[in-house]
């Protein structure tokens, strides 16, 4: 599900974004994935670049690296074993694999027999994290809670939502782009001194995120983290990943799980990114919201005054109701 039609694009990366957009028209051939020519957000195809659009599946085109079947990327036999984070581009840290000070270690003893190949290579190690891979659509604490959600910033828009906010005590969870957080650490900092949370939600916003490669879907969550971290400062905790659109697969579940982050979902979505207007807004939430629910919103990709405006009908509405204000399960 696009979520909003104005993100900026990446500024230059044409290489990538063609063999992307290509990797979707497969997807979409052989998948018959509705909307996928329409995806909004990064990836979205230019005409000018759409041009195996038209072209009919032809063998050569499902050679190119995606699986012909239905089966999701996910199924990839790839890197089941402990998150080796792959190396992410300007990570400080040295590699744990260079000490190469002393003198070299003659073979260690023979007492430790190898570890027999037991049964457990078949089945998937839980995360290194100990985090669930399941996708989380409840609050914390369950009862009459409410969890709000606002993606794609930090935007315009954050400001004011969170002057908005702080009116009404209320506390809410961010999923932020991180490149976006990377070009405005400050505004990442008033969220956290705010008592908010922080939820990674990929450096670059691709769509559909769910047809990445797993080496792509890896870089797009973890390095998010890092730039969330980043800006956030010393201390930055990040508990969740929410993918772009919706887009999970049990692939980037557990990638996000492997980086300790929780996959998050939503359990109410008024569609605030495509303005649909203020009360169209605000009457999903009052009708949809049940207790422990999190509901779905977006402080940036665009214009987005009617959420601004919805919210200024529905903080004091959830407190005249008797909701408090929750954050996610983790
Ligand atoms: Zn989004």
């Amino acid at each position: 599900m696009p979520e909003h039609t104005t993100s900026p694009r990446p500024p230059s990366r044409p290489r990538r974004r063609r063999r992307l957009v290509a990797g979707c028209v497969v997807v979409a051939a052989s998948l018959a994935l509705a909307g996928c020519g329409t995806a909004n957000g990064a990836l979205r195809p230019e005409p000018s670049t759409t041009v195996s659009v038209t072209a009919p599946p032809t063998s050569s085109t499902s050679s190119a690296g995606a699986p012909s079947s239905g089966a999701p990327v996910s199924a990839r036999p790839s890197a089941p074993g402990p998150a080796s984070k792959p190396a992410a581009p300007r990570s400080g840290t040295p590699s744990p694999a260079a000490p190469r000070s002393g003198t070299p270690k003659p073979p260690p003893p023979a007492t430790t027999p190898t570890p027999a190949p037991a049964a457990a290579t078949t089945t998937p190690a839980p995360p290194v994290s100990g985090v669930s891979t399941a996708v989380v659509r409840s609050t914390a604490s369950g009862g009459r809670t409410v969890a709000l959600t606002f993606d794609d910033g930090p935007g315009r828009a954050t400001g004011e939502i969170l002057d908005l906010l702080a009116r009404y005590g209320a506390k809410a969870t961010f999923c932020q782009i991180g490149r976006q957080a990377a070009a405005d650490p400050a505004v990442v900092k008033r969220i956290r001194a705010a008592g908010h949370r922080l939820c990674d939600h990929s450096v670059n916003h691709p769509q559909p995120f769910a047809s990445l490669t797993h080496e792509k879907a890896v870089y797009e969550i973890s390095a998010a983290k890092d730039m969330i971290v980043q800006a956030g400062g010393p201390g930055t905790e990040v508990p969740w990943f929410r993918a772009p659109g919706g887009g999970f697969t049990a692939d980037n579940q557990r990638v996000a799980a492997d980086h300790g982050l929780r996959p998050l979902g939503w359990s109410v979505d008024p569609r605030d990114w495509s303005r649909p207007g203020v009360a169209s807004i605000v009457s999903t939430v009052q009708s949809q919201l049940r207790p422990g629910g999190v509901i779905l919103l977006h402080d940036g990709g665009g214009d987005r005054g009617q959420t601004v405006a919805a919210l200024k009908q529905l903080l004091p509405w959830l407190v005249a109701q008797g909701y408090r204000f929750d954050f996610p399960a983790r």
